[in-house]
C-alpha cells in the first residue's frame, strides 16, 4: 500500500491472489472515511482487507487525536459494482461504525442524493475534504466517478486508466466522458489527475498483458495526465461500431464490448 499523503492510501490487490489485481483507495475526512473498492475476493486469507481497513484507520487516528467520532465513520462505496470491486464487501459490512453502500444504481442514487443521474455532480463532505462524485454509466450501469478537491485526483475506477476500456453501453459511455471533460475544465478545484482500478498496459505505448496475466515485469504507471479524456472522447470517434473492435492508443485500448 501506498500513502499518496497523509489522509490518502492507494491499496493494491496482489496479482498473487487475483490476476485483475484491483486498486482500491483510502480516504480520510475529519468525520469519517471512504473506502473506494473493496477487491476481487471475500476471503480475507487471500487478500486481508479487514485487517489492512483496520491498521490503517488506528494508524491514522494515532496521527489525528483530535478526531472525536467513535467509533470513526467508514463509508465503504464502489466504483462500479463488478465483482472486482465489491467482493470484499462481506467483510467490512459487520465493522463497526461502516457503511456499506448499495451495488445497484437505485442504491448508488439514493445514498449519495442525485436527483438527477447521471448528469448531476454531488458533493460528498468527509469532514473538512469535499469529494465530488460524478455519475458514470457506460462501462457499467452504476458507475460513478470520486474526484477529491484536496489531492486534485479524479478516481475513475474502470472507465478511464492504463488499461482495456470496455463499453459497454457506447451512448453512455460518450456522455459520461463529456460529463467527466466539462468537469475538469471547470472544477471545484484543480484536476492534477486521473487514477483507475487496474493497469493492464506496459511501458511499451499500445501494448497490453493479455487478461489473466498474473506476472507484469513492465507495467505502465498507474496515473494518467487529465488530458486523457481528450483522447479517450477521439478513440470514441473513431469507433465503427462493429462488437469486440478495439482502437489502441499510447495509454489505453478502447474496447466495445457488446
Ligand atoms: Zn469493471
Amino acid at each position: 500500500m501506498t500513502w499518496l499523503d497523509p489522509d490518502t492510501v492507494q491499496l493494491r490487490q496482489p496479482k498473487a491472489s487475483h490476476w485483475e489485481a484491483p486498486f482500491l483507495y483510502l480516504l480520510f475526512g475529519r468525520e469519517r472515511a471512504l473506502l473506494i473498492d473493496t477487491g476481487a475476493t471475500s476471503d480475507e486469507g487471500q487478500f486481508p482487507l479487514r485487517a489492512a481497513i483496520d491498521r490503517l484507520i488506528a494508524e491514522w487516528l494515532r496521527r489525528n487525536p483530535v478526531v472525536f467520532v467513535r467509533p470513526y465513520p467508514l463509508v465503504v462505496a464502489h466504483s462500479h459494482a463488478h465483482g472486482d470491486h465489491i467482493a470484499g464487501d462481506p467483510l467490512l459490512r459487520d465493522r463497526p461504525g461502516t457503511t456499506v453502500v448499495g451495488t445497484s444504481p437505485a442504491e448508488v442514487i439514493g445514498f449519495f442524493g442525485f436527483r438527477s443521474w447521471p448528469e448531476e455532480t454531488v458533493a460528498f463532505d468527509l469532514g473538512r475534504r469535499v469529494i465530488d462524485v460524478i455519475g458514470g454509466p457506460g462501462h457499467e450501469p452504476s458507475a460513478v466517478v470520486f474526484f477529491d478537491r484536496r489531492t486534485g485526483i479524479l478516481f475513475t475506477g474502470d472507465t478511464v486508466l492504463p488499461a482495456r476500456l470496455y463499453v459497454r453501453d457506447l451512448p453512455q459511455f460518450r456522455a459520461t466522458i463529456e460529463r467527466l471533460i466539462r468537469f475538469r475544465d471547470d472544477p471545484p478545484a484543480p484536476v492534477r489527475e486521473v487514477r483507475g482500478a487496474h493497469i493492464e498496459m506496459s511501458s511499451t505505448p499500445g501494448e497490453d498483458y493479455p487478461a489473466g496475466t498474473v506476472d507484469q515485469p513492465d507495467e505502465a504507471p498507474l496515473p494518467l495526465r487529465p488530458g486523457v479524456l481528450d483522447r479517450v472522447l477521439s478513440a470514441l470517434d473513431d469507433l465503427r461500431g462493429e462488437p469486440g473492435e478495439r482502437i489502441v492508443r499510447k495509454r489505453f485500448i478502447l474496447v466495445l464490448d457488446r
